[in-house]
């Protein structure tokens, strides 16, 4: 009986060194694996018939055959690593590293266009004098509106859409809150510039967010007229866009200035043939600005007797979406790096910012 059986498992050992011979692939192994010991495989009936032996063979039996179960994985098992191994040391000896190639371009942070029209502007203010200050986005009635010579009641508080606090706060509506708060904390004369984010509740399109950024400007001092705004007005444009920019005055109605007056350039997204940016007509409102009025400087503790002054708020994000072609305001806020990424930026080269 026993005799037998060592005759069936010599037969089991060649068949599993014959298959190993023929396997070249992990895959092979495993299945002629499953083959022997498997149910219906030559080791695997083996397995199944112990329990049926006569108990007095049994035991030895049993032994036997599950010795040479472990001899056979064992063989398998090193067949399966041996292939490992070749194809690990093949996928290495593939592997050549060659230093001369550029390393992966890691993507950088870089800042907001808005940002960087604001940093320019501030520059070239600052060459003819102007101070940057700040002011807070949560604005009380009086600074927002009241000190601007817009009372409770004026009509001109319909031009602005305001977002309103259960406090009576509002969110400024627009950087002016800085012209009054500057001239009682620095008095005249002075020079200012304030850039900020302003709110607006807005139907958001094209060209209008309920979120967007401003610079005010102000400058007090005895004798200034019109002609020095129109010349700081022309210095801003002409610095920013590093080219002749056709602007237009149009009269304007704001009622912290007068006169006041409405600034346009002609449209950069479509050279002024007309898109949906500039509304079709070839022209966008850059600032509205004027000579600041006579109950905005008393508001400020200023003798409009001794003292005139000139004001104007530029639409930064405007600026911004002219400059660098950015046809959907929303585009700005939104995140979105095709709209955010500056031109200069895009081309994956290391840019160095400010700062
Ligand atoms: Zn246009």
């Amino acid at each position: 009986m026993l005799e037998q059986l060592a005759e069936q498992l010599k037969k089991v050992k060649d068949e599993a060194e014959r298959l190993l011979a023929e396997s070249k692939t992990i895959e092979a192994i495993r299945q002629a694996e499953s083959r022997l010991m498997g149910k219906q495989g030559p080791l695997g009936s083996l397995l199944g018939q112990i329990g049926k032996l006569p108990a007095e063979v049994r035991g030895a039996a049993g032994k036997e055959i599950n010795q040479a179960k472990a001899r056979i994985t064992e063989l398998f098992a090193a067949a399966k690593t041996a292939l490992e191994q070749a194809a690990d040391k093949q996928a290495s000896a593939e592997q050549t590293f060659d230093p001369t190639l550029p390393g992966p371009v890691v993507p950088r942070g870089s800042v907001h266009p808005v940002t960087a029209v604001q940093w320019e502007v501030e520059e070239i203010m600052a060459r003819i004098g102007f101070v940057v200050v700040g002011g807070p986005e949560l604005e009380t009635d009086y600074y927002n509106f009241e000190a601007l010579n817009i009372p409770a009641m004026h009509p001109a508080r319909d031009m602005q859409d305001t977002f309103w606090l259960t406090n009576g706060w509002l969110l400024r509506t627009h950087t002016s809150p800085c012209q009054v708060r500057a001239m009682l904390r620095l008095g005249p004369p002075l020079s200012i510039i304030a850039p900020g984010r302003v709110f607006r509740y807005e139907t958001e399109d094209a060209s209008h967010a309920n979120t967007f950024h401003q610079l005010e400007g102000l400058m007090i001092d005895r004798h200034i007229s019109i002609a020095n705004l129109i010349a700081v007005m022309k210095l801003i444009l002409t610095e920013i866009f590093h080219r002749d920019i056709k602007v237009r005055l149009r009269p304007g109605y704001f009622p912290f200035v007068e006169p006041g007056f409405e600034l346009d350039m002609q449209c950069g997204i479509c050279g002024g043939s007309g898109c949906p940016t500039c509304k079709r007509s070839g022209w966008i409102e850059i600032l509205p600005c004027g000579m600041v009025h006579p109950n905005v400087l008393r508001s400020g503790n200023i003798d409009p007797h001794e003292y005139t002054g000139f004001a104007f708020g530029l639409g930064l994000t405007r600026l911004a979406m002219m400059k660098y072609g950015v046809a959907d305001i929303r585009g700005l806020n939104s995140g979105d790096l095709r709209a955010i990424i500056r031109p200069e930026q895009r081309s994956g080269a290391a840019i160095i910012d400010k700062d």
